[in-house]
């Protein structure tokens, strides 16, 4: 049998690229009347393999009676609008795991809100986890805001992140109050500063403590 090749998107190359199929499977359902077809469902089920990076994907192209034999496409796991950043595991220090960690539980579950399509949890996710940085580093001041203040006096965020914030709280009550949908550019530039954010708290703060000079040895 001749190999089967398809262009897939890859979320781990961030892009479609060509994937090999190792399996198909196709489904057909259908109801009939009488002799009459009434309803009809075609799935086709694609096992692939990017031909880059060897990622697997499920990849689903599907049809209906009404569809006029277009077909739409559906795949597993979705498409990533946003990986996780590579440092979130350090987040409370190198040796500690997901598990030991709240925020970084918290944070992850971010990322698998935005994954699987539900931007306004993960807006609410993404307040929620600020709070819990904010209260861990500089104590509970009363109000989210009071707490923001406390963080640019005491010099962990900058005035401009300070704004970023701000704007990104407000995002976060809307998701909650006014049923407010955050675009994916709104989502993109949310989880660009958030992200900013807690890497100037935590994982600088790792790495600036990493840095030892060893004092020089007199001959
Ligand atoms: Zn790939």
């Amino acid at each position: 049998m001749p190999e089967e090749i398809k262009r897939i998107y890859c979320n781990n190359c961030s892009r479609e690229t060509k994937h090999l199929i190792l399996s198909h499977k196709k489904k057909i359902e259908f109801e009939e009347e009488g002799k009459q077809v009434v309803y009809f469902e075609e799935d086709n089920y694609y096992l692939s393999e990017c031909m880059g990076c060897e990622s697997i994907t499920l990849y689903i192209e599907s049809t209906f009676s009404g569809m006029n034999d277009e077909y739409f496409s559906n795949q597993y796991p979705p498409k990533t609008i946003r990986k996780e950043p590579k440092w979130l595991h350090r987040i409370d220090g190198d040796a500690i795991s997901f598990k030991q960690s709240d925020k970084a539980e918290v944070f992850r579950e971010i990322y698998i809100a935005l994954k699987n399509n539900m931007p306004r949890l993960a807006i609410m996710g993404v307040r929620a986890l600020l709070e819990m940085v904010m209260v861990e580093v500089i104590g509970d001041q009363g109000t989210f805001k009071k707490n923001l203040s406390k963080l640019k006096d005491e010099g962990y965020i900058s005035k401009y992140q300070f704004q970023a914030i701000d704007k990104v709280i407000e995002a976060g009550h809307a998701s909650m109050h006014r049923s407010y949908k955050a675009s994916s550019s709104e989502i993109n530039s949310i989880m660009d500063i958030t992200e900013n954010v807690i890497e100037s708290i935590y994982i600088n703060k790792i790495n600036v403590n990493k840095i030892n000079p060893t004092p020089r040895s007199k001959k």
